[in-house]
C-alpha cells in the first residue's frame, strides 16, 4: 500500500469526523495523513520491519491512528472508516472530488439544504439554490457546476486550460541548474481537445535538484511519489503531471513512447518486430545493441519511416501513409494572416473594434472580420439592418485611417428555426464577410437541424457555417445533425466550414475536418473572441486542423486578404449554380 493511499484514508477519517462535529480528533487525523504523504520511506515497509512501534515514530502519529495503519496495511480495509461512512448522510467521497468543496462546506451544504450527493448538489445547483445560500453567490454556483461536469467527465481537463499550464511549467524546469532539455508529452503534444493527465521529460545532469523543484512547485498540492528518475503530482487544478528524467541516448525513443497514442505505439513496435528490432521507451535495438533514440527522426528512420506529426499518432491510417510517402504537409501554427469570427461591444463582446483589431494586428495578423451578432439573439443586443448599416460605415472609416490591418464588414447571422436567415439578403450583399451559425432550437429532431441547416447554408450570401455542431466541451452536447449531408452541402455551395478555435468549442472536430478535408470543402479557422485575450487562441484551431490531416492549401485564412475574398466570390458564384 502506498504511502498517498494511507494518506487519502487518514484524510477521509479525518472529514467525516469534522462533519459529525468531533473536537479535536480530525485535527489529529490530518496531522498524520500530512505526516505519512511527506515521509520519504515507505510506510508499509517502515511497518513490517519494526511494527506499531516504527509508525509511532513518525512524528505526528500516535498509538490509535498507529494501530488504524497497521489494520489497513493488514487486511486492506478499514472497518473503523466504513463505520463512519455508514454513519454519515453524506457521500463525502464523492463530493469532495469537486474542486473547491472541503468537509466545512459540503457539510454547511448538507445542514441547510439537505446535500447528499453529488445529484443532489447539481440539482440544487442548476435550480438556483445554491446562491441563495448565505456565503455563496451566483460565482460559487457556476463553479460548482463547472466542477461536477468535470467531474462527469472523468477528470478530463480542456487543451486550453492545460497546455498553458505545461508550457509554463516547462519554462521553469528549464531554468533548474542541470537541465539541458525539456519536452512535453503526452496527449498534450497530440493536441487532443481534452487531457487527463500531463508527462514531462527531462535530461538533467542534477536529477535530484530538477525533482525537488518539481514536486515543491506552489501550484502542487499533493505529491504521490518522488524518486530519482519520476515523480508524479497532483496540481491545484486535480490534473495528474509525471516528470521523468531521461537519458540524452534515449530522448526521443522516450518522447515517441510518451507521447503516444497507445495503439500508434503498438503499430510502430510491430513494425520493429518485423524487421526484428526491439522498440522500447529506450530506444531502436538489434540484438541489444542500440541503433537509434537520440531523436524522434531518428527513431522513425530506424523503422524505416518518415517523422510522423505528434497530432497524427493515433493510429487512424498515418503509419500506412508513411511508408508510401503519402502523410499531409500539415498547415503549421505560424501560417494564419486572418480571422474571421470577431465579437465586439457592439454587442457582447468586451472591446471596442479599435481595440480588437490593434490586439489583432499586434498578433500579426493581416485581417480580420468583424462578425457581431444578428437581431434575433436578444440576450447579446443582437445588431438589426440599421445597426449592420452604422457598424459598416463605422469600419469604413476606420479602413481610412489605414492602421495596418484590414478590417472586414461581416456578421455572425442567426439561422431561424426554419432555416431563414434573420436579416435580408439586401444588407447581406454589402458585406464581406456573412457568418451564419445556430443559437436557438439546439434540440431539433436530426432531420430537422439537418435540414434547418442545409436551407440556410443554400443562402447565396452565407459564406461560412460557424461552429457548425454548436457544442461546449463538458457543457452543452453538439447539436443532432447529420455531418456528411452538411459536408455534402457545403462541397456544392462552396460554403467555407469553420473550425471554431475557442478552446470549450473547437468545433469543427477533428474527425469532422477529416471529411472535411477528403471531400475538399474549404474550412476557416476563427478565434470567436470575444475580449483581446481570445484572439490568440486560433493555435488551438490549428491543432484540430492538422489532427484533422489539414494542410495549408485546406485553410482558406492562410491565404492573403484579397485572395481570401476572392476565394469568398467564388463561393458565391458557386451558391448561385448550385442553387
Ligand atoms: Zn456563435
Amino acid at each position: 500500500m502506498t504511502n498517498a493511499e494511507i494518506a487519502k484514508t487518514l484524510r477521509e477519517i479525518a472529514s467525516l469526523l469534522d462533519m459529525q462535529g468531533v473536537p479535536f480528533k480530525p485535527r489529529a487525523y490530518e496531522k498524520a495523513a500530512h505526516a505519512v504523504k511527506i515521509t520519504d520511506l515507505s510506510v508499509e515497509e517502515i511497518y513490517r520491519r519494526d511494527g506499531l512501534k516504527g509508525l509511532t515514530e513518525i512524528s505526528g502519529v500516535g498509538a490509535g491512528i498507529a494501530e488504524k495503519i497497521a489494520t489497513l496495511i493488514q487486511t486492506g480495509r478499514l472497518p473503523y472508516l466504513e463505520a463512519l461512512r455508514e454513519k454519515s448522510p453524506v457521500d463525502l467521497a464523492r463530493l469532495s472530488l469537486i474542486e473547491g468543496l472541503g468537509p466545512k462546506t459540503i457539510n454547511t451544504l448538507h445542514a441547510q439544504i439537505g446535500i447528499r450527493t453529488v445529484e443532489d448538489l447539481e440539482r440544487a445547483a442548476l435550480a438556483g439554490k445554491i446562491r441563495e445560500l448565505p456565503r455563496f453567490g451566483e460565482k460559487s454556483e457556476q463553479k460548482i457546476l463547472k466542477g461536477i461536469a468535470f467531474l462527469k467527465s472523468g477528470g478530463r481537463h480542456l487543451l486550453g486550460a492545460v497546455l498553458p499550464l505545461a508550457n509554463d511549467i516547462q519554462a521553469r524546469l528549464e531554468m533548474v541548474p542541470g537541465v539541458k532539455q525539456v519536452a512535453v508529452a503526452g496527449s498534450i503534444r497530440r493536441r487532443m481537445e481534452t487531457v487527463g493527465n500531463a508527462d514531462l521529460l527531462v535530461i538533467s545532469n542534477d536529477p535530484d535538484r530538477v525533482m525537488d523543484y518539481f514536486v515543491g512547485m506552489p501550484e502542487a498540492i499533493y505529491i504521490h511519489a518522488k524518486g530519482p528518475t519520476q515523480s508524479r503530482i497532483k496540481l491545484s487544478n486535480r490534473m495528474n503531471v509525471d516528470l521523468r528524467v531521461v537519458s540524452e541516448e534515449s530522448f526521443g525513443a522516450a518522447l515517441c513512447y510518451f507521447t503516444g497514442s497507445k495503439a500508434h505505439n503498438i503499430a510502430l513496435r510491430e513494425i520493429a518486430i518485423a524487421k526484428q528490432l526491439k522498440l522500447n521507451e529506450y530506444g531502436v535495438f538489434r540484438e541489444d545493441r542500440p541503433i537509434a533514440g537520440r531523436t524522434e527522426e531518428e527513431v522513425y528512420a530506424a523503422l524505416g519511416l518518415p517523422f510522423i506529426p505528434p497530432e497524427l499518432r493515433e493510429d487512424a491510417g498515418e503509419i500506412g501513409a508513411a511508408l508510401v510517402g503519402a502523410l499531409p504537409e500539415l498547415i503549421d501554427y505560424h501560417s494564419l494572416r486572418g480571422d474571421l469570427q470577431i465579437q465586439t461591444n457592439w454587442t457582447d463582446g468586451a472591446h471596442s473594434i479599435e481595440e480588437m483589431a490593434a490586439e489583432a494586428k499586434r498578433l500579426g495578423r493581416e485581417y480580420i472580420a468583424i462578425t457581431d451578432h444578428t437581431k434575433s439573439l436578444t440576450v447579446t443586443k443582437g445588431a438589426d439592418e440599421e445597426k449592420l448599416r452604422r457598424q459598416m460605415a463605422a469600419i469604413d472609416a476606420l479602413n481610412k485611417k489605414r492602421s495596418g490591418i484590414t478590417l472586414l464588414k461581416g456578421a455572425e447571422v442567426n439561422i431561424l428555426k426554419d432555416g431563414r436567415l434573420d436579416i435580408s439578403n439586401e444588407t447581406l450583399a454589402q458585406l464581406d464577410v456573412v457568418g451564419i451559425s445556430v443559437h436557438s432550437h439546439f434540440g431539433l429532431p436530426r432531420e430537422e437541424m439537418t435540414r434547418r441547416v442545409i436551407r440556410a447554408m443554400k443562402n447565396p450570401h452565407a459564406d461560412i457555417l460557424f461552429h457548425p455542431t454548436g457544442r461546449r466541451i463538458q457543457r452543452r452536447e453538439p447539436v443532432d445533425i447529420d455531418i456528411d449531408a452538411v459536408i455534402q452541402t457545403a462541397k456544392e455551395t462552396g460554403t467555407v466550414l469553420e473550425i471554431d478555435a475557442y478552446p470549450d468549442r473547437l468545433d469543427l472536430k477533428d474527425e469532422h475536418i477529416r471529411k472535411a478535408v477528403e471531400a475538399g470543402v474549404k474550412l476557416v479557422i476563427d478565434s470567436d473572441a470575444h475580449h483581446i485575450r481570445h484572439l490568440s487562441h486560433l493555435h488551438f484551431g490549428i491543432g484540430m486542423a492538422r489532427r484533422g490531416w489539414a494542410e495549408r492549401s485546406d485553410i482558406l485564412n492562410t491565404l492573403g486578404r484579397n485572395e481570401f475574398l476572392e476565394s469568398l466570390k467564388d463561393g458565391r458564384r458557386n451558391h448561385r449554380r448550385a442553387a
